[in-house]
């Protein structure tokens, strides 16, 4: 996958179309990110001695990645990320807007 962890990636589809967010985790295997504050789901926690009050919180569901567009960090517009191989033999990621390592 061309996404990392802590890209920042804008939602291009669904209902979370436009937002922004950081991706906390990518699951290779499913083909899917986790965004911070995107796709929350509502989870109730049980408390953890008698008594308590169980506490309900939010935490982000991941969303596939075909739905996320990467943003470039040089010129922070959404775009489709390359690969590049440098004369060394290193790989990195360049964007197709501005052509710079991303
Ligand atoms: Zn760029």
């Amino acid at each position: 996958m061309r996404i990392k962890r802590g890209d920042n990636i804008i939602v291009i589809s669904g209902k979370d179309r436009g937002k922004q967010g950081k991706i906390i985790k990518v699951l290779t295997k499913e083909q899917g990110v986790i965004v911070e504050n995107i796709n929350l789901k509502k989870k109730h926690r049980r408390p953890k001695t008698g008594g308590k009050k169980g506490e309900k919180i939010e935490v982000p569901r991941s969303i596939p990645v075909s739905t996320v567009a990467l943003i470039c960090k040089n010129c922070g517009k959404p775009t489709r990320a390359g690969r590049q191989i440098l004369p060394d033999g290193k790989k990195v990621r360049i964007c197709k807007k501005c052509g710079l390592e991303t």
